[in-house]
């Protein structure tokens, strides 16, 4: 009889699921690509089911997630002028945090010339629809019908909505004392519907990985090596560097406490390639491990999963040096500083799910008259490094609301530096 046997923590379960999923992935594709039982069975049917299933249980979680956290989060706020503040600050470290990940890119990108020398010519120049002007993102925020937002998953008009949600139910004493209690209620089944999916997700990342590994052609990544390697370390930088430099300055926080505690986030995010999907882990290693408030992390993790991307801006920045130095075209320091702007904006515009930072890089491209097809030439890399970028994205989003967290007085010190806060599988019981 072995009692105390160990579990295995989540972290290690998810990795050895990924690695597994990853081995199994390259197995299919160097011995069993032709076999069409394989393929269609079992890469197209029993892992593309079971990791759509788990994306889809994710994603599920989002809206009542954000919704249910913010009302409970606003609704604890004294005043209007601390939601305010909140607000500024947390959209303040993001809009800064963005201009440092797009300056380094460009930099790198310039320094390292990994275009250099392909001496492409462009067959045409097309141009895409116009980027929405601020007006119309400001007023696109506010829902005229909050059931249509969250049924179309809208984070900022979610957030809009739940913000001024909270707002009145603090301002309705003894009534909105007990609407307050019920959503607090309401968070802690959620939460428990997140701890139920996360013992599910060595599973959920096994088939995802082994799904995308035998699909994937790894052969592009040999003829844009350069391109990969520079962006993957600008990335690496941002991550590994740039955010622990920017926490132990404002903070003075032991950064790699931080790093360390992001590990499961890190993980669904590369698998998953979904800031938004990602979200319920997000927001339980913000709370749980690194000790933020809810009323602080239920505001800035989803807005931040919305606006700050700050991988995708680093790829949109080494992305417009390698095109313009493919074909050859001369970008001057006006043209570069127009790209850190609209890669901002873009960046705020970019939804959380894969993919969609190449296409808004269309909108980059465009701002400084680059040839669009440049994009064609590195969507064959772009998945796996979708992956990346969006495990940067989250760690930016983390790293702000720790920053907000403490100065706002929210951050509960004890468990940022406990190593074990918030680790232990949560075991969820279903029958008594
Ligand atoms: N996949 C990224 C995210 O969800 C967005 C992107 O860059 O495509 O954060």
């Amino acid at each position: 009889m072995n009692t105390n046997k160990k579990k295995k923590s989540l972290t290690t379960r998810v990795l050895l699921g990924m690695g597994l999923g990853v081995l199994t992935g390259f197995i299919i594709r160097l011995a069993f690509s032709d076999n069409q039982f394989i393929n269609e069975y079992l890469v197209n049917g029993f892992f593309d089911v079971g990791g759509s299933i788990f994306i889809a249980s994710l994603k599920m979680l989002v809206v009542p997630l954000v919704f249910v956290s913010l009302v409970c989060g606003t609704s604890s706020l004294k005043d209007i002028a601390t939601l305010g503040r909140l607000g500024g600050k947390t959209i303040g470290f993001y809009l800064v945090t963005t201009m440092i990940a797009i300056s380094m890119a460009i930099f790198m990108g310039t320094v390292f010339q990994p275009g250099a020398g392909a001496d492409l010519a462009a067959a045409t120049t097309f141009s895409t629809s116009e980027a929405p002007s601020l007006g119309q993102v400001i007023v696109g925020m506010f829902p005229t019908n909050p059931i249509n937002s969250m049924a179309q998953g809208n984070t900022l008009q979610i957030i809009v909505f739940a913000v001024l949600f909270g707002i009145a139910i603090s301002a309705c004493g003894e009534t909105g004392e007990r609407v307050a209690a019920a959503f607090q209620d309401l968070n802690e089944v959620i939460m428990k519907l997140v701890a139920l999916l996360m013992n599910v997700a060595p599973y959920g990342v096994f088939f995802l990985m082994a799904k995308l590994f035998s699909t994937i052609g790894l052969s592009a990544i040999m003829n844009l090596g350069e391109y990969f390697l520079v962006l993957s370390a600008a990335l690496l930088i941002q991550g590994l560097i740039v955010y622990p430099l920017i926490l132990k300055a404002t903070t003075g926080l032991n950064p790699i406490h931080f790093l360390k505690k992001m590990e499961d986030a890190v993980m669904f995010a590369f698998s998953t390639a979904s800031s938004n999907a990602t979200i319920p882990v997000t927001m339980e290693t913000a709370t749980h491990r690194l000790g933020v408030k809810n009323r602080v992390a239920s505001f800035t993790i989803p807005l931040g999963a919305t606006i700050n991307m700050d991988g995708t801006a680093i790829m949109q920045g080494v992305a417009t040096a390698f095109i313009a130095q493919a074909f050859n075209i001369h970008l001057g320091m006006g043209d570069y500083l127009t790209v850190i702007l609209t890669a901002t904006l873009a960046s705020i515009g970019t939804a959380g799910v894969p993919g969609v930072g190449l296409i808004m890089l269309a909108m980059v491209l465009n701002q400084v008259g680059l040839p669009l097809e440049g994009i064609a030439l590195i969507m064959g890399v772009d998945r796996l490094l979708d992956m990346i970028r969006t495990a940067v994205n989250i760690t930016g989003d983390s790293a702000v609301t720790v920053i907000v967290g403490k100065s706002e007085g929210a951050l509960d010190i004890d468990t940022f530096n406990d190593p074990d806060a918030g680790k232990k599988v949560e075991e969820v019981k279903l029958a008594k």
